[in-house]
Order: structure tokens, then sequence, then C-alpha cells
């Protein structure tokens, strides 16, 4: 069992016929985001409950560094749950003090917190507003204001980009890697694949509730078969490279190639073809999107 972090070991849970969790292992270590993949019904906001205690197992642990998670533990935990979790009619400071105290926090350390993140979040001059009279995207913020309002050292989000315009999607995402910067372990889920990309260092993917691949974004997006984009300058024949074995042509753009190599194939042997067809003024290897590797696991 991992001594670091959060670790998640074999959880299973069926409600009737549906399988929401198989056997279900992945960690979210210390300083790190990690994105929580899978499509609809897979079993992601099933996990998340799990981790708080809200769904009864019929197998499998949750630990918190080492140890069961007790209630001790799950106040230094924050959640934004899929069913937002703040009072529609109460002021957004004041629920947010609200929630601040009920994590342990005294009554002026929860006011500092409850100020401090509203202004981190942009919406300082919404704080004696009814939660109600926010819009969709400024709830959402608030939302997130109160799953930090403690400075948790595990943050739980549940879908917490969804509705955001894009300059709200800058701002949360740079708050959760300031929080992994600062050693919070992070764990969200997201069906927006490009920017679960861009911010997280892995990803788990779930399908009825089973794991089918985890990893770090880097490993992910890199493995398979390699992926070359070339231009060769005034190029006399653009298709040059289909002679090549084990070479597919996969896009032609005037004289530039997109290739893909399968494993074994020497890249050095492509570059030598290239050259002998005129100057090469690009050579480079993609990466696939994590969109391709998503829906590849999902085949
Ligand atoms: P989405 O991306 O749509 O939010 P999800 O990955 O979060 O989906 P879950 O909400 O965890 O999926 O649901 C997993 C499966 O378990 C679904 O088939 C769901 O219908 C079922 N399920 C979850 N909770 C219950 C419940 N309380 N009673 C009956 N079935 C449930």
């Amino acid at each position: 069992m991992a001594e670091d972090g959060l670790y998640l070991e074999g959880l299973t849970r069926r409600y009737g016929a549906v399988t929401a969790l198989a056997d279900l292992t992945f960690a979210v270590p210390p300083a790190q985001v990690v994105g929580f993949l899978g499509p609809n019904g897979a079993g992601k906001t099933t996990t998340m409950r799990a981790i708080f205690g809200l769904v009864e197992l019929e197998a499998g642990d949750v630990a918190w560094r080492g140890r069961p998670i007790d209630a001790a533990a799950r106040r230094r935990f924050g959640y934004m749950p899929e069913e937002r979790g703040l009072y529609p009619t109460m002021q957004v400071r004041e629920q947010l003090e609200y929630f601040a105290r009920l994590h342990g926090l005294g009554p002026l350390a929860a006011r500092e917190r409850a100020v401090r993140w509203l202004e981190r979040l942009g919406i300082a001059d919404r704080a004696d507003t009814k939660l109600e009279a926010l819009s969709h995207g400024n709830q959402q913020r608030a939302q997130l204001c109160a799953a930090l309002v403690h400075d948790p050292e595990l943050l739980v989000l549940d879908e917490p980009l969804t509705g955001l315009d894009p300059g709200g999607i800058d701002e949360i995402s740079e708050v959760l890697s300031e929080r992994a910067r600062a050693g919070v372990s992070v764990l969200l889920s997201s069906h927006q694949l490009d920017l679960v990309e861009d911010l997280c260092e892995s990803v788990v993917i779930i399908d009825h509730g089973r794991l089918v691949t985890k990893g770090t974004v880097r490993e992910l997006t890199t493995s398979g078969a390699k992926r070359l984009s070339v231009r060769v300058e005034s190029v006399v024949d653009p298709t040059w490279a289909r002679a090549l074995c084990g070479v597919t042509v996969s896009e032609v753009h005037g004289d530039s190639l997109r290739l893909v190599l399968e494993e074994g194939v020497d890249s050095d042997l492509v570059l030598r073809a290239a050259m002998a067809q005129g100057r090469v003024t690009e050579f480079a290897f993609e990466r696939r999107r994590l969109s391709e590797v998503f829906r590849e696991a999902m085949a």
C-alpha cells in the first residue's frame, strides 16, 4: 500500500445489475494533479464519493498516507461534489466561513481564508451576494472556494471545469497547479480532454468501473506508433515516403507530410530518404493527443 497520498485498492460496488466499481485500484500521489477520465456512467463519481465514505463498498479500501481514512483525515480533504453542495439562499462569504469553521478553523482564520479565496478566484465583489444570484460560472468558482477554503491536503473535484469561460478555466487551472506545487494531491474528473492534457501530470482512465489504463500524460501520449512531421522544401514527389517499409503517410499538405512509423522502424532511414529528396526543413516527432489515447482505450 502506498504510504504517500491517496491509495484506492480493489474498490467494488454493484447497484443491482449495474457494476459501478469493479476491483478498481489506483493512487493519487502528493504534489500531482491526476485526471480521472471515463465515459458517462464509468464510475468516477462513485469512486469520489467512496473516498468520503458516502458509498458503502462491497470490497476494497481507501487509504490516506498509508492509513484508513477517519473523520480527522477527511477534515483535511476538500471536495467539490457533482451535486454542488452550497446553499443557494446563503451569502457566498458567509457560507465559505461556515465551511471553513466546519473544517476546524477559528472565526478570524475562517474569514481571512474566505476573503482570500474569493479574491483569488475573482469573485470578491460577489462576497455578500446570495449564491443563487451568481452566474453559473461564478457559482462554480464559489464551489471551488468552498473546497479550498481550509487549505486541504487532498482535493477531489468532480468536473470542476464544466461550464467555465476560458478565463475561468485558466484561473482554476492555475490554482490547481499551484496547489499541487504546494504538495497537495489533486484528483479531478473531466470530459474536457484537451484541458486535462494541459493541466494534469497523469491520468487514470476507467470504464464500467474497471481500470482501463493509467500513466503519465507524457507516457501515454508518446507510446505506441511514432508520428513524424516532415517537410522537404520544393520536393518533386511529395509522396516519396510511401515507398518506405513500415511507414504510412497519414497526411500530405504541399511539401509537408505526416507519417506514422510502425514499431521498430528506424527514423534515421526516414531522414535519409527525406534528405535524398531535397532540403529537409522540418523533421519532428509528434505526440498523440490525449483524446486519441482515450478513444483507443475505449475501442
Ligand atoms: P458521468 O461522467 O456521467 O458523471 P460517472 O463516471 O461519474 O458518470 P457514476 O455516477 O459513478 O458514473 O455511475 C456509475 C454507475 O453506477 C452508473 O451506471 C450509475 O447509474 C450507477 N449508480 C451510481 N450511483 C447509483 C445509485 N445510488 N443507485 C443506482 N445506481 C447508481
